[in-house]
């Protein structure tokens, strides 16, 4: 079975080989695994060591159709124009416009900016209590009735839920109270209104007085309630909770545009001290470079962010507007390692570009030698492809040893940085 998937993936890996040599190259590796699993097995070899050694050598199999496809002049021609730096600012903007096209013009973000409401600012939920800090139960339809009937700070109140597929059940007063009929409430897509049963606990919706803030409100429900329910006193004790609809939908916003500026205030931060060291190095800045280490640390994170809140499940909301496990511990803490990546990915592509032209550096060249403490220091070496100059990389990254650093070989980038040696 090993050999027969093996061979299938050598003969799939030979459509990668420049067609002159395809023939030869597929038929010369068929007949080599063939041939060493024959050897193998009349050595009386293990079936699962034979399977170990085939999968070994059809992986050299494809690893020799990746060099060959590589070295193509048209592959070739292909890679050098991916190494500029106007590959990697084209990739950014196309993954902006997807992600532009992808989610409606950001609808979800919109929504988020400006609630289309009218005065979306009267608008507000209310929730109860729970014993836990955080915790929020929907309300009791018969409690909803008598706060509606004698509720002075609100103009009127109404009851919503709604299931994962986009079915909302609504009392008969909700559209009223909102003053629109929106396809979203709460960030949550509805794609079908139904009327509320009257049986089931639910969330609350509703639109202040002018002149009353919510903490007025807050306290008027509360007394209500503990009159309605005279001498029961329910376990976990509860307690009406009012809270600003659009301060809600908008949390997601402001928590991951502030994690996301902070990412592209530290990367702004190292362009700061990168051009503060070109400045006392070589006497100027060098532009280009630094033009395209800020773009990076402007448009990845913008990215982030909106895709966080056009595609994942950090904008759900539970009926009640508390936040669901996924939304907030899950995805606070996927986003800061996200953030973190972003942060060592821009450090890392800027370091292996060259100085000049912003090209990817090229041929990396292994000098000294391992395990060399005083003399011959391992590193790597890369050139840029126009010759402005090289990067010397040590492999042991500690200034005792030695450091990096660039050199220039060319006439307009003379003041390179100076490698001790
Ligand atoms: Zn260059």
């Amino acid at each position: 079975m090993t050999l027969m998937v093996c061979l299938f993936g050598v003969l799939a890996a030979s459509w990668a080989v420049p067609r002159a040599v395809r023939r030869d190259w597929r038929r010369w590796w068929m007949s080599e695994i063939w041939h060493f699993t024959a050897l193998l097995r009349g050595r009386g070899v293990k079936r699962r060591h034979v399977a170990a050694r085939i999968r070994h050598h059809s992986t050299a199999a494809l690893r020799d159709a990746w060099r060959l496809r590589v070295a193509t002049p048209g592959s070739r021609r292909l890679l050098l124009a991916m190494s500029k730096p106007q590959f990697c600012l084209g990739t950014i903007a196309f993954g902006l416009a997807m992600i532009v096209l992808a989610s409606h013009s950001l609808a979800i973000t919109r929504a988020m900016l400006a609630p289309d409401y009218p005065d979306a600012r009267q608008l507000v939920l209310i929730s109860e209590t729970g014993l836990l800090p955080g915790e929020r139960y929907p309300v009791d339809p018969a409690l909803l009735e008598y706060w509606k009937a004698r509720c002075q700070t609100l103009t009127t109140l109404a009851g919503y839920t709604w299931n994962k597929p986009g079915t909302a059940w609504v009392t008969p007063n909700f559209f009223e109270v909102l003053g629109a009929r929106p396809r979203r409430f709460l960030l949550h897509s509805i794609h079908e209104w139904r009327r509320a049963t009257g049986e089931e606990p639910l969330g609350l919706v509703g639109r202040l007085k002018p002149g009353v803030n919510f903490a007025d409100a807050q306290t008027e429900l509360r007394d209500l309630a503990a009159r309605f329910r005279h001498y029961q006193r329910p376990y976990p004790p509860r307690d009406a909770l009012v809270i600003p609809l659009v301060g809600r939908i908008r949390q997601p916003l402001f928590a991951y545009a502030g994690v996301c500026s902070v990412t592209t205030l530290i990367l702004l931060f190292g362009a700061l001290i990168g051009m503060r060291a070109d400045l006392r190095r070589i006497g100027r800045i060098r532009r280009n470079y630094w033009a395209y280490y800020c773009a990076k640390a402007v448009t990845l994170p913008l990215g982030l962010a909106l895709f966080i809140w056009e595609f994942s499940r950090a904008t759900s909301f539970t009926v009640t507007g508390g936040a669901t496990f996924v939304a907030e511990p899950f995805f606070v803490w996927l986003v800061i390692l996200a953030s973190g990546a972003i942060v060592w990915w821009c450090l890392a592509d800027q370091r292996g570009r060259c100085r000049a032209c912003v090209r990817t550096l090229q041929y990396p060249v292994r000098i000294g030698s391992l395990g060399a403490v005083l003399f011959d220091h391992a590193g790597t070496e890369l050139v840029c492809c126009e010759g402005h100059g090289s990067l010397y990389v040590p492999a042991v990254s500690s200034d005792y040893v030695q450091r990096g650093g660039w050199t220039a070989l060319d006439s307009s980038d003379v003041h390179s940085e100076p490698v001790p040696r």
